[in-house]
């Protein structure tokens, strides 16, 4: 089986409308990506999964939409304008910037090859920052751009504690956009400076953080199973004292193996009372729970699932990908897209456009539409329709021809085993829905 490479992913993606560069007509802007027609329906998809899994399927996780600007204090309470930066060095030739982390500096410039050397580590801070209102020149109007969503979540505890009757243990979900200004955006929508996070916030009693750690570790990894990721391209990464975060009690990396390798795909953290309580200590308000079984009053200890919607999309259309050689020595490519995840769920493809057959097919397209993201093709051969859409990972196809016309039953393509059966036209929903329930991936 032919390897999947970055480059083949990035050609799919233009060429099928998944993913364009940003402001391509201007020579495209680095680290920003814009998603098209196939993409977006795939992005939404994995949100909408992950939405559900995190909040409708637990009776104590809520959700919130914050806003991307918040008050410059809940950065500084953060920890964010003091600590979140990165390592930056020059080389000293060719000027091209590198984390300091990411590359070996003993070794000649990845960019130019010089061997003259870098210039010292300097701290970059990775906060976009603009000014709030008509007037700057001074940092008395400092604003910025979130660089991730859980803050939000922590400055809206309170809210959440007095307007829901949640009661700890509870989360708070929050999908949304996040920014960063990154040293090096490589790999495509891997790193990016604008891009989507999937975070949720798990409040708990101290004491009990270790068991929930573990609970959210667990649950996290099965998520990925069940949207269908094969399980030998997962793997935990546990960070190792010297890379825990000032806040971090505990963490671990979910890791995807990327085309470019084993990289991070979600973070889960214990991040103990450190938010709540910088929180309370910058805004001066009380930020305590009070169990009322117990008269308890206390800072709950936080575990947090942080994970990258974007990130995610890369890592579904890593893994979907496959050229598979078909009898006969014909290659065709093919997206293993999960039915719930797949842009398209059915195709509606009329073998002759005459006697009726293409208007038959286009009501029955219609039909399917209440239940299902449908796609209406009457042009080419049979053969090519059906590449076409293996290629953007339709996983159903319909055929009508003659015969629909007289027995009401149509052909059904299932895109992984490319098997057809014949099926009612007054079946069709219950057969697909039932085919997407039963998906595993062939
Ligand atoms: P790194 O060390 O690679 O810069 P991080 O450990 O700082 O990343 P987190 O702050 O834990 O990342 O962010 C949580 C998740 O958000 C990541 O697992 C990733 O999926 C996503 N994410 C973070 N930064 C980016 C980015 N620049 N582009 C796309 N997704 C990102």
């Amino acid at each position: 089986m032919a390897e999947v490479t970055m480059e083949k992913l990035v050609s799919l993606c233009k060429r099928r409308g998944f993913v364009y560069q940003s402001s391509e007509i201007y020579g495209g802007l680095s680290g920003a990506w814009d998603y098209g027609p196939l993409g977006v329906e795939l992005k939404n998809n994995i949100k909408d999964y992950w939405w559900k899994e995190m909040t409708r399927l637990h009776d104590n996780i809520v959700g919130l939409d914050a806003a991307i600007m918040m008050h410059p204090d809940v950065w500084k309470a953060s920890g964010h304008v003091d600590n979140f930066s990165d390592p930056m060095v020059d080389c000293k030739v060719c000027k091209a910037r590198f984390r300091a982390d990411q590359i070996d500096l003993n070794k000649p410039c990845p960019n130019c090859g010089s061997k003259e050397s870098f210039t010292e580590p300097r701290q970059f801070n990775l906060m976009f920052s603009t000014h709030l209102g008509p007037v700057s020149g001074d940092d008395s109007n400092i604003i910025y751009l979130r660089p991730e969503t859980a803050q939000g979540i922590f400055a809206n505890f309170k809210n959440v504690v007095q307007t829901s009757r949640v009661k700890i243990p509870f989360g708070i979900a929050q999908v949304g956009k996040a920014f960063r200004n990154e040293i090096t955006t490589k790999n495509f929508i891997f790193r990016t400076v604008e891009f989507e996070q999937m975070e949720m916030q798990f409040f708990v009693k101290p004491g009990e953080d270790e068991k929930w750690f573990e609970y959210w570790k667990e649950s996290r990894i099965n998520y990925y199973d069940k949207l269908g990721i094969r399980k030998d391209k997962l793997r935990f990464h546990r960070h190792g004292e010297n890379e825990l975060a000032h806040y971090a009690k505990d963490a671990f990396d979910i890791e995807f193996e990327f085309p470019m390798g084993w990289q991070e795909l979600e973070g889960i953290h214990s991040r103990t009372d450190f938010d709540l309580s910088r929180h309370a200590e910058f805004s001066g308000k009380d930020l305590t729970y009070l169990d009322d079984q117990t008269r308890e009053r206390f800072i709950p200890y936080v575990i947090e699932t942080s994970a990258g919607l974007t990130r995610s999309v890369l890592m579904v259309l890593s893994d979907a990908y496959e050229e598979e050689t078909l009898e006969g020595g014909d290659v065709r490519t093919v997206m293993h897209f999960h039915p719930e995840l797949a842009p398209v769920t059915v195709a509606v493809l009329p073998l002759v456009k005459k006697d009726g057959i293409a208007d038959l097919a286009k009501d029955i397209e219609k039909e399917l539409r209440g239940d299902f993201s449908t796609f209406y093709d009457q042009s080419g051969a049979i053969g090519r329709r059906y590449r076409r859409m293996d290629e953007i990972g339709t996983p159903y196809c319909v055929t009508i021809d003659y015969q629909t016309k007289d027995d009401k039953t149509v052909t059904l393509r299932y895109r992984d085993s490319m098997e057809q059966i014949r099926v009612p036209i007054a079946e069709l929903t219950s057969v697909i829905r039932k085919a997407n329930k039963e998906y595993r991936r062939g």
